[in-house]
């Protein structure tokens, strides 16, 4: 596996940076496209009453699915953010 090939998984696959105390601007750019980098036109399906919550994204303008996994805090977070 190349380390270029590396990078994409992890991209494709990655954990919520944000903290539970963090405004909704760096909740969303927690879930921002890794192509172009806009998080506004991001679609979200998250999955937060699992055992490990994670949030499906897709990008529409790049075609770009992802999922971001994320702690119970942030899981919290995220069901409160606006819309
Ligand atoms: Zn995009």
């Amino acid at each position: 596996m190349s380390g270029e090939q590396r990078l994409r998984m992890a991209m494709l696959a990655d954990t919520a940076r944000f903290r539970p105390d963090d405004p909704d601007e760096l909740v969303e750019a927690a879930f921002a496209c890794p192509i172009c980098l806009h998080a506004d036109r991001v679609r979200r399906e998250a999955a937060l009453d699992s055992y490990d919550p994670w949030c499906e994204c897709h990008c529409p303008a790049c075609d770009e699915r992802w999922r971001v996994y994320l702690a119970p805090q942030q899981a919290l977070r995220l069901s409160v953010l606006h819309h």
